[in-house]
């Protein structure tokens, strides 16, 4: 015995990475069954802690490979460390408890969606609680960072706490073979949360069954609300143009497309194209919306859902309420956010009641609280890899890993106003918190608030060293950063930081050249910019290449919200050069565009006309944005935009695929800057529409010259500061058409092109670009010689 005990060596192994709440703990009891180990397994606030005895280092390293091999789906291993410490009497294998250590940073699992095992215990009738029970979870799924108040991940710490386990949850719960140890939102009907169908009073419908009811509600034509992970989603038939074009009208909502939720993958197909990595994406334990091309012919889906965009967003049932529902539904269904317009989502039942009471006519809620709330994640796939443009829900808190280790600082970094995100950067991590939304009203103000005090609790983070933030100075949250009172501050420039982005998740150390295209960023020059070319080195420093010709932007935000002022702006300009006789603006503009005339007054165009002379209550633009929107108005596509980038889209989304030709460009070399001559383009899309080209030709020719902007900008510089790596960024390479088209020219040319894959290509990305700017800031200054501004 005494032998045996000496021959034995006591090891112990750290596993970092998202490795708790996962089922990891009885994954490694398991393992070590199987390895006829004896030892220890314990959650630790730094990630898990296992010790075992082995005779040799070769069953360590075939314990630890196994470890790495058939981990628990929803797990993440970032690193296995192992080291022999000092000998250990071990009697068998045991899971002890969690417990709090010093080093208190830990990676946290987001939601994952229900698992095939769950999926088959709500159908299952015969001797088994969970059938039809709408909580139903396990290790490998069920809710996490929607319901955790603090860590370690542990039920007490969690909106489950209330809830208290019955015999039969207990036992399964201590059980270290059964799927639900340790599964801490383990319930059953007995003793976890209840669902109640209710009108939109609140008042209880008396029902067997809420889920059934509901379903009949929903096939029905009746809009309801469903409470669900991260939030209050708004259902009803997707099929019906009545149905989808009332829940429009009530939730003022006029064209910004609805995502779907479709039963299984084989509905899908009727209805949209799908090709692999897409159907990967889609069954993922993220279960985000996929954007999919629509299937053409199909009419099934009412043309309300999403009008003229040739994207269906569509999702799979991913929670136990929704798969319960398509047992009784077999009709896509409108499935969107909880909120009016782009306020954010509701998550508590009094407040869905206070702010979805107008739109919906049934409520099917729970008990069971969302700590923190989350929308839905939108993903497209983009030459293969998940492109991700709204980032939450199974997404966000996963870190982005990059390339630099910050050591002991911590820096926030707080995004931009739009499609708020913050981002936490710890050690070699972006911490990119879920999408806030537009920060334009208390309740978006209120959850960057609860939100950024949240992640701080569960990231522990205390003191934080540096905090960086847009240099526009209306930004609310540029206000938020400011009132933090931090004595370390960076403003960073929107277009910079939108560059640096895509450095940092690609991990990219030297020059690169990049194209940030964009509605509107506050410039060094305190102009708007937005369709910024700069090359950087460093990361640091940018010098600004490129751009559009400036134009003045008449009254700001009146013509960001009316692309057809930027079109009359443009021809106004292009008038201004050839004026010849006694014509005026305005009847030149109505007698070559006659449907100006219900669209414009004549003294708005004279408003117009007088801002664009004076500069009153106007600024000057580079924005690439605006040049879309007046593409789009002059082409007679969207006028006012209810949604950002909406003339944008409806552009990109008219454009021909086959199209090949394009319009002549002029770049002009002025003070070192090579300077779009957009008027020019302009000009030739007027000529088009004079001799009555077709809208998708134009616009697929319009699409096709900016690439070759993008292309003959790049290739200059090649020549000049031999860089062959291209950037894109900005909310412009949202739009899919070019994106591509840049991304096969510039290859065409054997540029290596970068692009954001891991956060949002728009602004929702922003946050990490500033994080990133200040952690290189960090890096390069000498301790004590931090500058306090970019
Ligand atoms: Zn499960
Ligand atoms: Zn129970
Ligand atoms: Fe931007």
């Amino acid at each position: 015995m005494n032998d045996k005990k000496n021959s034995l060596k006591t090891y112990k192994i750290t596993v970092t990475g998202i490795v708790q709440g996962v089922g990891f703990r009885p994954f490694i009891y398991r393992l070590s069954q199987k390895h006829k180990l004896k030892g220890s397994v314990t959650n630790t606030t730094e990630g898990v802690l296992i010790y075992i005895n082995a005779s040799d280092k070769s069953t360590l390293h075939s314990f630890i490979s196994d470890i790495r091999t058939k981990k628990p789906p929803a797990s993440f291993i970032e690193e296995i460390n192992s080291e022999e410490v000092p000998h250990r009497d071990l009697k068998r294998f045991k899971i002890e408890k969690s417990r709090e250590t010093k080093e208190k940073f830990q990676l946290i699992s987001p939601d994952i969606a229900t698992c095939s095992k769950c999926i088959e215990d709500l159908n299952n009738k015969e001797d088994n609680r969970r059938y039809y029970y709408p909580f139903t979870n396990c290790t490998n799924c069920g809710p996490r960072f929607t319901i955790i108040k603090k860590m370690p991940y542990d039920r007490p710490n969690t909106t489950m706490h209330k809830f208290t386990l019955c015999q039969d949850c207990s036992e399964e719960f201590g059980s270290p073979i059964n799927r639900r140890f340790h599964a801490q939102p383990n319930a059953c009907k007995k003793c976890g949360p209840q669902l109640i169908l209710t009108d939109k009073s609140g008042k209880k419908i008396n029902t067997g069954n809420p889920i059934i009811r509901a379903a009949e509600f929903l096939n029905e034509g009746m809009i309801v609300a469903v409470k669900s992970l991260g939030g209050f989603q708004i259902a009803c038939d997707a099929t019906s143009d009545s149905v989808v074009s009332e829940l429009r009208k009530r939730k003022k909502r006029p064209v910004k497309p609805f995502a779907v939720m479709i039963k299984n993958i084989e509905s899908i197909k009727k209805y949209c194209n799908l090709d692999k990595k897409e159907i990967e994406s889609l069954t993922s334990s993220r279960a985000p919306i996929v954007l999919l091309r629509k299937k053409p012919g199909n009419n099934t889906i009412s043309r309300y859902v999403s009008l003229y965009n040739r994207y269906e967003g569509v999702m799979l049932p991913y929670t136990p309420v929704h798969h319960l529902l398509f047992n009784h539904i077999d009709i896509p269904l409108v499935m969107t956010s909880g909120n009016i317009s782009e306020e954010p989502i509701a998550a508590e039942n009094r407040e869905a009641y206070d702010r979805l009471g107008n739109i919906c006519d049934y409520f099917l809620i729970h008990n069971r609280d969302i700590y923190s709330r989350y929308d839905d994640s939108v993903i497209k796939i983009f030459n293969d890899k998940e492109m991700i443009i709204r980032r939450a829900r199974g997404y966000s808190p996963y870190p982005v890993k990059l390339g630099k280790d910050i050591g002991k600082h911590i820096i926030l970094a707080v995004g931009a106003h739009e499609k708020n995100t913050f981002c936490f950067m710890i050690k070699n991590y972006g911490i990119v918190s879920q999408h806030i939304g537009d920060l334009d009203d208390m309740e978006s103000l209120e959850f960057l608030n609860s939100t950024f005090n949240n992640y701080r609790r569960l990231f522990n983070i205390g003191r934080i060293n540096l905090v960086a933030y847009d240099k526009h100075p209306g930004y609310a949250s540029t206000k938020f950063a400011k009132k933090l009172n931090l004595k370390r501050k960076i403003r960073v420039q929107h277009h910079k930081a939108h560059i640096a982005s895509v450095m940092a998740e690609n991990n990219i150390n030297d020059n690169i050249i990049g194209f940030a295209w964009d509605g509107t960023g506050y410039g060094d020059d305190k102009k708007i910019w937005g369709s910024e070319t700069f090359i950087t080195g460093n990361g640091i420093d940018y010098k600004r290449v490129a751009h559009l010709t400036e134009k003045i932007i008449p009254g700001g935000a009146a013509t960001i919200k009316n692309p057809y002022r930027m079109a009359i702006t443009y021809m106004y300009y292009l008038w201004t050069g050839r004026k010849k006789g006694k014509e005026e603006f305005k009847d030149y503009i109505y007698s070559i565009y006659p449907f100006y005339k219900k669209i414009i007054s004549e003294l708005e165009i004279n408003t117009i006309e007088k801002q664009i002379t004076t500069g009153f209550n106007s600024v000057e633009t580079t924005s690439m944005g605006r040049f879309f929107d007046a593409v789009s108005s002059i082409l007679d596509l969207t006028h006012s935009a209810s949604f950002e980038g909406e003339a944008a889209i409806h552009l990109e989304m008219t454009a021909a695929s086959n199209e090949k030709s394009k319009y002549d460009i002029k770049i002009n070399n002025i003070d070192s800057e090579y300077v779009i001559d957009d008027l020019y383009i302009f000009e030739q899309v007027i000529r088009d529409i004079h001799d009555g080209k077709d809208k998708g030709m134009i616009s697929a020719r319009f699409h096709n010259t900016l690439a070759d902007v993008v292309l003959n900008i790049s290739r200059a510089i090649r020549e000049t500061h031999d860089i062959n790596k291209v950037a894109l960024s900005g909310g412009v390479f949202q739009n899919n058409y070019l994106l591509d088209k840049c991304f096969s020219i510039l290859k065409n040319y054997n540029f290596n092109v970068y692009s954001n894959f891991k956060v949002p290509v728009n602004d929702g990305g922003i946050s990490l670009g500033q994080a990133y700017i200040a952690a290189l800031k960090i890096l390069s200054s000498k301790k004590g010689e931090l500058k306090t501004c970019v």
